[in-house]
C-alpha cells in the first residue's frame, strides 16, 4: 500500500527546543519493552546483521604485563566486549610472523609466542562462545613473511618444491597491474649460502664456477694473490691460489648472507670487480661475471628477483592460473592451516588484501576465491558448522562499482564507501540523502550476489580514525557510531572507535593502533607498538573506566545503540526504506522485518531541526542520542542527534 506523507516543517526552532522536553540522556534502550529479548541469542550465531568488533591483539589488552596485548587479555575483556553487544570478533593477525602487527606470517599453522598459546586461543573460543560471540582469524592469503620457511628455502634453492609458492623471475617486468607491487633482488640472508664449496674463476672466460665439496678447505693464499673472493661480513675477503693461465681456485667453508664478488685487486673503485647481472650461480654450472654492473652474485640459482605487491618483507603468494589455484601446492598448504582453525571453532575468516592475489585482475580474483571460500566452507560443514561459513575480503578499491563483483567470490566485503560518504555528509551538515546512498550500495552488490553481507564500518587499522576525520568532535563521533549501529548491514567497530580514539597515519601506523586505556591510572600495552602511542589522548578521562561512569560519554552511545540493534530486530535484519526528509540536514528511513518496523533518524547537521511526519509514530522512542523528542507528534531533534522510533 502506497504511504502519503504529510510533512510540515516547522520554522521556529527556538519555540520548539522551549515546548519540547529537555535533552534526554543516552541512558539506554528506553522505549517499550521489545517483544523477544532471546532474539539476540538466536541472532548471534546468524552472519547476515551481527555487530564485530575489530581488535588488535597487540595493542586491545595485556594479561601478563610484558607489554604486548594478548590472547588471555581477550578472554578477560569479553563482559566489555559483550556490552557492545559484539557477536564476533576479528582479531588482527595471530600467526607467528615478522612485525607486530601479524600481515608478514612466517608460519600459519602457529599462534605466536608474544600473543599466547593455541590453549589460550581454544580457551577464548570456548568462552566467547558462552556469550554468543564468534571469533573471525585475520588471513592473509596475498603473501606471507620472508622470513616463512617456503619463501626461504624457495629462494635459496631454484629446485625447491617450494619455487612455485612465489613468483621468481631473471626478467623482472610484468605482475604491477594496478600500480602497486615491486620486483625485489633476492638479498640478504634469502641470497646466501653456508657450506663448503669450490671456486673456480677462469678471468679468460669471465666464468666462475662454484661446485659443493667434500675436499679439505684450503687457507687462503696470502703470497701476491692476483685474484680475490669477498663473501660475508664487510671486510673478508680471501686470495685465491692460480692454477692456470688467468686461472685461480680455492676449496673454501663459506657463511655468507648476500653472496659473493670477485675481485682481481683489493681495490673496489678500479674497475676490477667482477660480479653478476642479479643472476645467482648453479653449482656446477660456470657462471658468466662482468665487471660493469657487478651485482653481488647470489645463490639464488636461475632466479634472482621476486615480486611484492606491498613491501619486500611480503612475497607475494602464487597459485597458479586462476582456474586451477585450489590445486596448487601454496593453496593446499594454506587451506589446510585454516581447516585447522576452523575445526578448532573459529567461525570466520577476514583475508587481506584480495584484490592483490592476482594483481588487481577482479576475475581471477574472484574465480580464486570462489575456490578458497568452498574449502572452507566444505570443512566447515563437515565439522558442525551451522548455515554458511562466514568469510570477509579487504577488497579496497575506489568505487564501489569495482568492489561489487568481489561478491561473486565472497559472501561478504568491506564497504569502504559506506564511511567516505558518512564522514563526508556528517561533515557538510546534509543527511537527506544518506539513506539512498545506502540503498544504491547495497544495489550494487544485489546485482553479484542476492545473499550479500554488506559489512560496514566506520575505519580500520589501516585509515586514519573516524574521530581524526571528523574533526575531533565528539559529537559528530557519537552521531556516526550511532548511524553505524543503525543502518542495515553487518556493523563493524573498530578497538577505540567506541571511546572517541583519534589518531592519524602521519606519525606512523601504529597512531591508528592505540592500545585500549582500560582504567584511569593503568598503564597500556605499547610494546608491540614500540612507544609509538599518543599518551596525551589516552588520557584519564578517554579511559574505559572513566566513560563507563560518564552518562554522556562515546561508549556510552555506543553501548545504548549496539544494545537497541540487538534487542530490536528490524533494526538489525531490517529492509531499508528511505523516507523523504523536509530537512536536508536530517536522515530518515524505516527498518522493517517480519512485522516489526521502526522509524531512524539521525540529524547530521550543527543546528536543530524539528517536522512532523504523518504516517509514522514518534511516540514509542527505542533509543536516543542528543536532544531528541517526538512525543508531541512533532520529531525534533538537536544538532547531530539520534532517535528510533517502533512503528
Ligand atoms: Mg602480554
Amino acid at each position: 500500500m502506497k504511504r502519503f506523507y504529510h510533512i510540515l516543517a516547522l520554522a521556529c526552532a527556538a519555540l520548539l527546543l522551549t515546548a519540547c522536553p529537555g535533552p534526554i540522556e543516552p541512558d539506554g534502550p528506553d522505549g517499550p519493552v521489545p517483544p523477544d529479548e532471546s532474539w539476540r541469542n538466536a541472532a548471534s550465531k546468524e552472519k547476515l546483521s551481527g555487530i564485530t568488533y575489530q581488535l588488535n591483539v597487540y595493542s586491545f589488552a595485556d594479561s601478563d604485563g610484558d607489554g604486548w596485548g594478548d590472547i588471555k587479555g581477550i578472554t578477560q575483556h569479553l563482559d566489555y566486549l559483550d556490552s557492545l553487544g559484539a557477536t564476533a570478533l576479528w582479531l588482527s593477525p595471530i600467526h607467528e610472523a615478522m612485525s607486530y602487527h601479524g600481515y608478514n606470517v612466517n608460519d600459519y599453522t602457529t599462534v605466536s609466542s608474544k600473543l599466547g598459546t593455541e590453549a589460550d586461543l581454544k580457551d577464548l573460543i570456548a568462552k566467547a562462545k558462552n556469550k554468543n560471540i564468534g571469533i573471525y582469524l585475520d588471513f592473509v592469503l596475498n603473501h606471507s613473511g620472508s622470513d616463512n620457511k617456503w619463501f626461504k628455502a624457495a629462494a635459496a634453492d631454484p629446485s625447491s618444491p617450494y619455487r612455485n609458492y612465489y613468483l621468481f623471475s631473471d626478467t623482472p617486468s610484468g605482475y604491477n597491474n594496478g600500480g602497486m607491487g615491486t620486483w625485489y633482488p633476492i638479498t640478504g640472508a634469502d641470497a646466501g649460502y653456508k657450506g663448503r664449496v669450490h671456486f673456480k674463476v677462469d678471468m679468460n672466460a669471465k666464468t666462475v664456477t662454484v661446485t659443493q665439496s667434500t675436499a679439505a678447505p684450503q687457507s687462503p693464499n696470502t703470497q701476491n694473490p692476483k685474484c680475490w673472493l669477498w663473501y660475508g661480513s664487510v671486510s673478508q675477503h680471501v686470495g685465491l691460489y692460480t692454477t692456470g693461465t688467468n686461472l685461480y681456485e680455492i676449496t673454501l667453508d663459506i657463511d655468507t648472507d648476500w653472496g659473493f664478488l670477485v675481485c682481481t685487486s683489493t681495490n673496489w673503485a678500479d674497475g676490477t670487480k667482477w660480479g653478476g647481472t642479479g643472476k645467482g650461480v648453479t653449482f656446477g654450472v660456470p657462471f658468466q661475471m662482468n665487471n660493469t654492473t657487478a651485482a653481488n652474485i647470489t645463490f639464488g640459482g636461475d632466479a634472482s628477483y621476486y615480486f611484492a605487491s606491498f613491501d619486500k618483507s611480503m612475497p607475494d603468494l602464487n597459485y597458479g592460473p586462476a582456474a586451477t589455484a585450489s590445486v596448487s601446492p601454496a593453496f593446499k598448504d594454506l587451506a589446510d592451516a585454516a581447516d585447522k582453525w576452523i575445526k578448532m571453532g573459529v567461525a570466520g575468516l577476514r583475508l587481506d588484501a584480495v584484490i592483490w592475489i592476482y594483481q588487481n585482475n577482479t576475475a581471477d580474483n574472484v574465480t580464486f576465491l570462489k575456490q578458497w571460500y568452498d574449502r572452507c566452507n566444505t570443512t566447515w560443514k563437515a565439522n558442525g558448522g551451522q548455515g554458511d561459513f562466514y568469510m570477509v575480503g579487504e577488497a579496497w578499491m575506489d568505487k564501489v562499482e569495482q568492489m561489487a563483483p568481489y561478491y561473486e567470490g565472497l559472501p561478504s566485503n568491506f564497504n569502504f564507501y559506506y564511511w567516505w560518504t558518512l564522514k563526508d555528509r556528517i561533515n557538510k551538515g546534509k543527511g537527506d540523502d544518506f539513506a539512498k546512498t545506502v540503498i544504491y550500495f547495497q544495489d550494487q552488490f544485489k546485482k553479484y550476489n542476492p545473499g550479500y553481507i554488506d559489512a560496514i564500518k566506520l575505519t580500520n587499522h589501516d585509515e586514519d580514525r573516524a574521530a581524526h576525520d571528523l574533526g575531533r568532535d565528539v559529537a559528530k563521533e557519537k552521531l556516526a557510531g550511532a548511524v553505524l549501529l543503525t543502518s542495515p548491514g553487518k556493523p563493524y567497530i573498530y578497538q577505540g572507535e567506541e571511546l572517541g580514539y583519534w589518531g592519524n597515519k602521519g606519525g606512523g601506523d601504529e597512531f591508528v593502533r592505540s592500545p585500549i586505556k582500560w582504567t584511569r591510572s593503568g598503564s597500556v600495552p605499547s610494546t608491540a607498538l614500540n612507544g609509538k602511542v599518543d599518551n596525551a589522548m589516552l588520557s584519564e578521562s578517554i579511559s574505559v573506566e572513566a566513560q563507563e561512569q560518564d552518562k554522556a560519554s562515546i561508549l556510552r552511545v555506543y553501548r545504548n545503540f549496539a544494545q537497541a540493534r540487538n534487542a530490536w530486530k528490524a533494526l538489525a535484519k531490517g529492509q531499508i526504506t528511505e523516507v523523504k526528509s523536509p530537512n536536508s540536514a536530517v536522515a530518515l528511513w524505516t527498518m522493517s522485518y517480519e512485522g516489526q518496523t521502526v522509524l531512524v533518524a539521525h540529524n547530521f547537521g550543527s543546528g536543530s531541526a524539528a517536522f512532523a511526519v504523518t504516517g509514522y509514530k514518534t511516540d514509542k522512542m527505542i533509543v536516543s542520542n542528543g536532544m531528541a523528542d517526538g512525543s508531541s507528534g512533532i520529531l525534533s531533534l538537536g544538532a547531530y542527534a539520534s532517535a528510533v522510533f517502533l512503528q
